[in-house]
């Protein structure tokens, strides 16, 4: 669908009333404090863009891309305009009209494409030792690539030497009696950053009845590209996944990634495919997916009576933006860690503040990135955890940066690793 066609675009921009509420919670607001950076300045921005006032340009994308798409002021909005939908939409427009060799490389080829994902996560594993600023320096990659990649070494400094697909067979059997056929859905994420989660994962799910399958021909949730600019291509992975995903007959498809669970979400499959679309082929493929502590919690209602100490920890718990604001799960994942013998949960102040990751943002970001996960890891030290709990790799990936940063000594891990340590 064309830009200017797009519901959000052409219904929802009148709807702004320009009440600033939205101004109030942004976390990119709050740091820059000047109205382009604001989200009613995103509407303003998107609005002057569809009605040929600015020109699709490198300097427009700039100001909206200064946004966490963390739907924070989409929630809050009293018009209910999905400003982050506005925002990824412009971003796409501009992208087709100002198309970056880089971006068609990563977003387009690479990260299309599980096989050459793997291989470029194993040559950053390679290269920790040479340093990635020097590797890349050598291949000529920070010509090619969108933002900062010095700094973003900073942050992919522990990538494993094995993904989750390497541990992990397709078909992993239920122990004991069969209950449900449960579709895992891999983000690109767990697979490649935090593997550990995925075997923690299946270790659960297997313990309590399920016979999970992995498909080996899905491909990424396609968030990353929606975030830059990429609508099309993440219409081409969402109908790829679906269509793989179908074939399975799957009892319910669940993942640990509160990214991939939003992306595969009624809402974001409508703005993506398309009303019309979604009605064909994806209101039943979105209705199977279920976050895993969700599934673990309300479908499984797992067996808690055999479960071991797995602590004594000191436990506080993050809210991933795309599971708190995309899809409201808050409670879920602090009642999972509550029946875990040895686990102390303690609430941070704004647990669910972003911690600044979103994704790529804190690669392309750094600097307004890392003064967004300050202000979180001000939050988290005060709790004196010992142990940060969030279910999302992308957050863990940033807070594990913040721990690091902050010389603060805590772990981060998905609730599911601490289960996992129970049975
Ligand atoms: S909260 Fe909504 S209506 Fe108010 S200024 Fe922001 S976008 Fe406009
Ligand atoms: S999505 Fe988040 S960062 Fe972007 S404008 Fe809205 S509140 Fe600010």
């Amino acid at each position: 669908m064309k830009f200017k066609e797009l519901p959000s675009v052409k219904d929802q921009i009148k709807k702004c009333v320009r009440c600033g509420r939205c101004r109030t919670v942004c976390p990119i607001f709050a740091e820059i404090k000047n109205e382009t950076a604001a989200p009613r300045g995103h509407v303003f921005m998107v609005q002057m863009l569809r009605d040929g006032v600015v020109e699709p340009d490198n300097s427009v994308y700039e100001r909206l891309g200064n946004c966490l798409l963390c739907e924070t002021c989409s929630t809050f909005c009293p018009s209910g305009i999905d400003i982050h939908e506005l925002n990824a939409a412009a971003r796409s427009y501009i992208t087709e009209q100002k198309g970056s060799p880089g971006k068609h490389l990563i977003f387009d080829k690479l990260w299309c494409n599980p096989a050459l994902l793997r291989m470029s996560s194993r040559m950053m594993w390679g290269a920790q030792t040479l340093g990635l600023q020097k590797l890349a320096r050598t291949l000529g990659l920070t010509q090619l690539l969108p933002g900062d990649l010095p700094q973003a070494e900073k942050i992919l400094t522990q990538v494993p030497r094995r993904s989750a697909r390497e541990q992990l067979k397709e078909i992993n059997p239920a122990r004991g009696e069969r209950k449900l056929r449960v579709g895992y859905f891999l983000g690109c994420g767990t697979d490649l950053f935090n593997p550990e989660v995925a075997l923690a994962a299946v270790k659960v799910l297997t313990h309590n009845g399920c016979e999970v399958v992995i498909p080996r021909s899905m491909k990424c949730c396609g968030l990353p590209h929606v975030a830059n600019g990429k609508l099309g291509t993440a219409r081409e992975l969402l109908r790829h996944n679906i269509r793989e995903f179908s074939a399975l007959k799957l009892d319910y498809i669940v993942t640990d990634c509160a990214s991939c669970s939003s992306a595969l979400s009624r809402k974001n499959l409508q703005f993506v495919l398309g009303e019309e679309e979604f009605s064909r082929q994806g209101i039943h493929f979105a209705d199977q997916v279920v976050d895993l502590t969700v599934f673990l919690l309300e479908i499984l209602k797992i067996d808690t009576k055999t479960l071991k100490m797995a602590g004594p920890f000191r436990v506080t718990y993050h809210d991933p933006c795309h599971l708190a604001k995309a899809q409201n799960i808050r409670q879920q994942p602090r009642e999972l860690l509550k029946l875990i013998p040895g686990v102390e949960l303690v609430e941070m102040v704004d647990a669910d503040r972003c911690c600044g990751g979103s994704g790529t943002f804190s690669l392309t970001h750094y600097d307004l990135s890392s003064r967004v996960l300050d202000k979180k890891m001000e939050n988290i030290k005060a709790t004196e955890c010992e142990v940060v709990a969030t279910c999302c790799p992308s957050c863990t990936m940033q807070l594990q940066h913040g721990m690091a940063r902050h010389q603060y000594p805590a772990r981060v891990l998905h609730p599911v690793e601490l289960l996992a340590r129970a049975y």
